[in-house]
Parts: C-alpha cells; structure tokens; sequence
C-alpha cells in the first residue's frame, strides 16, 4: 500500500516534489498546499491535486477567488504518514509546531537551520542517519552538489581538505521582485561562507573552506572545486569514480557544452521542466596538480534536491534500504539516462 504524503508549500520545490512522488509506487500524494489562489494553485487542481489552505484563515480567500480548497493544512495533515515541507526560508520551523502536535513525519528544506530537524540528509552520503526518524532536513542545493562530488570522490579515496568556491544563480527564473542586474556579489562578503560546515552536517570528517559569489543568471550554480588528496590519484581515477554514480553527469566541451546555458539547453530536450537532478560536472575540467584534484560543476538549483526527498520519505519510513531507494528513485526520475 502506498504511503500518504502531504506537500507544503506548492512552490518551485514543492511542485517538483509533488510530481516525483506521483511518480512512485510506493506513495501518493494525498494533498498540496498554498497561501493563494494564483496561477500555481490553479494549476495544481488541474493536475489533479487535492488543493488545502496553507494558513488556515485564508480559505475564505480561496472561495471569493472561486477555487474550491479541501480544507486547511491541518486537516491535510490529519489524513497523512509524512509531510514534505516547501515553504519559504524560515517557516518550516515555524510550521514545525504543528507537525509535533500532531505527531507528523517532516521534511524540510535547505533554507531551514540545520537544528530544525535530527538530520542533515543527501542519499548517497548518508541514507541510513535518516531511516525511522521524525524529522529530517534535505540540505540546500549548493550543499547537495557539494556533498555528492566530495562524497563519491571521499569513498574511493582519502581526501586532506577541499576547497569550493560557489558562483551562485542570484534567483530562480519565476522571481521577477528581487535580482541582481548589473554586478558580481560577494556572498557573504566575509569569509568563509555558510556552505563548509553544512556539507560538514553531513559529512563531519571533511575538512572544507567554501566561498560564495551571486551573479545576474538565474538557471545554475557553478562550483569551482580544488580537493587535496592524502594519496596519488589520477585524473582518469576521478572520471571513472564520478562514470560511477548516476547521480552526477559528465558533459564535455568538445560536445558544445561551453556554459551552463547549453547544458540547461541539453537538460530542456532530455527532461521535464528542463530539471536536471544530477551534478553536471565538466568532464575536462578535471584535472590533477601536485596531489590536488581540480573540478568544475554546475547545478541546477531548482531540481537537484527532488530525488533527495524522494529518498528521504522512504528511509523516514523505512519503505526500503538505501541501495534499492536510490535505484528506484533514479529509475523513475531517469536520473543517469540519456534517453
Ligand atoms: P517558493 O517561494 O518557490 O515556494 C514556497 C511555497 O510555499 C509558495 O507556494 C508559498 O505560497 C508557500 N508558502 C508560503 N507561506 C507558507 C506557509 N506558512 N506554509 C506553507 N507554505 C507556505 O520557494 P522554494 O524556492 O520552493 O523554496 C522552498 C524551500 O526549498 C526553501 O527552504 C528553500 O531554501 C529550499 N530550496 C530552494 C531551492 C531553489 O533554488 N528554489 C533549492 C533548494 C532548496
């Protein structure tokens, strides 16, 4: 039997959440929320969503719009096994009061604290932390991309310490109040940025130094990684262990991929929405001086994290282990397939 899952917060990742798990055998989503009734909430009845006010007294609001809401959220909640919140920055943890009242399995976002849950989770580096428990963060995008290169590096071979810089999308392309026009912003401008010691909620053992740059794009973060290694390594060594992992993607120059818009180019012919889930790391600019690995990747923020929340709801609910999780999750988003 599947399990139930609520959606808080219909937005960009919640949307994509909604749409993955109907993707599964093994859960449904039981309900969506919002706060209004815009084009979003419409479009998510008309996909068949069951529609619920995210703020209780906003209902009325929905019925002079003429949308027809199931109820509230905690009604929603009332009918589920686990919730996957996709509110904004901050109100997860505020929403986090009602899910303890009324003893719901969350999860929630990168733009949470990390003390929100009881543990920071990326699938391939640390699947099992997360089997059984109430509450689990699915960490930031950057933190994600970061966490997968250094992890599938880290489990071939020992590394000493990484060093990232992060060129960042300054907004996602709906976000039309706030950008970044003309400049390259440091951020934050005192160093060392915010990203280290996330990656280190999940990998504690990693000795990481990350800083932070938003500039005027909105489709993709690009990461610039050097990594020192404790042994030799070659550069073949590294294709081959990131050949390895279906959640990361090797693009190449010689085959047009001379920026991220031709990769987003490539992802909207292969995927819906153009999501790309996978690390898309150029495969030449891998590179190996005096015991350092130099690497460069791009990532698609708006997308990246969605297998992770698949993974996450059935280690929560412990629906499978953690290899037969991420095949089926992979599998059913074609996450590593090329047609
Ligand atoms: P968004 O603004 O696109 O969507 C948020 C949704 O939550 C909106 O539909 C909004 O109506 C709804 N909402 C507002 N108040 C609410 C409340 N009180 N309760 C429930 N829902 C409410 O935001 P987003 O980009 O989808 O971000 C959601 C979370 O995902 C944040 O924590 C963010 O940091 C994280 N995240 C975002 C990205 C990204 O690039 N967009 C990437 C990774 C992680």
């Amino acid at each position: 039997m599947a399990v139930k899952v609520a959606v808080n917060g219909y937005g960009t990742i919640g949307k994509r959440v909604a749409d993955a798990i109907s993707l599964q055998k093994d859960m449904e989503v039981v309900g969506v929320t919002k706060t209004k009734p815009d084009f979003d909430a419409k479009m998510a009845i008309k996909k068949g969503y069951r529609l619920y006010a995210a703020i209780p007294d906003r209902v009325k609001v929905f019925e002079s719009a003429g949308l027809e809401v199931e109820g509230t959220i905690e009604d929603l909640l009332k009918e589920v096994d686990i919730v996957v919140d996709c509110s904004p920055n901050k109100i997860g943890a505020e929403n986090k009061k009602l899910y303890e009242k009324l003893g719901v399995k969350a999860i929630f976002q990168g733009g949470e604290k990390k003390d929100v849950a009881e543990v920071s989770f990326n699938a391939i580096a640390n699947y099992e932390e997360a089997v059984g428990k109430q509450f689990v963060r699915v960490v930031s995008c950057n933190t994600t991309g970061l966490t997968r290169l250094i992890y599938t590096i880290k489990k071939n071979f020992p590394i000493k310490k990484v060093r990232a810089t992060m060129i960042r999308r300054v907004v996602d392309p709906k976000e039309d109040k706030k950008g970044l026009v003309n400049g390259i912003q440091p951020n934050p401008i005192k160093l060392p940025s915010h990203h280290g010691p996330d990656v280190q909620s999940i990998l504690p053992d990693v000795n990481i130094i990350t800083a932070a740059f938003k500039v005027p794009t909105t489709i993709m973060h690009v990461h610039s990684v050097a990594i020192e290694m404790e042994k030799d390594i070659s550069e073949e060594d590294i294709k081959s262990a990131f050949a390895e992992e279906p959640r990361i993607m090797l693009f190449n120059s010689e085959d047009g991929f001379t920026s991220t818009a031709k990769i987003i180019e490539f992802a909207r012919d292969l995927r819906l929405r153009y999501d790309l889930y996978e690390n898309a790391v150029w495969e030449d600019s891998i590179g190996v001086v005096d015991g350092e690995v130099y690497v460069t990747q791009a990532i698609n923020q708006e997308s990246i994290v969605i297998p992770e929340n698949i993974d996450a709801i059935r280690a929560m609910l412990e629906l499978m282990d953690k290899e037969e999780s991420i095949k089926e999750t992979n599998r059913t988003l074609k996450i590593g397939v090329l047609d």
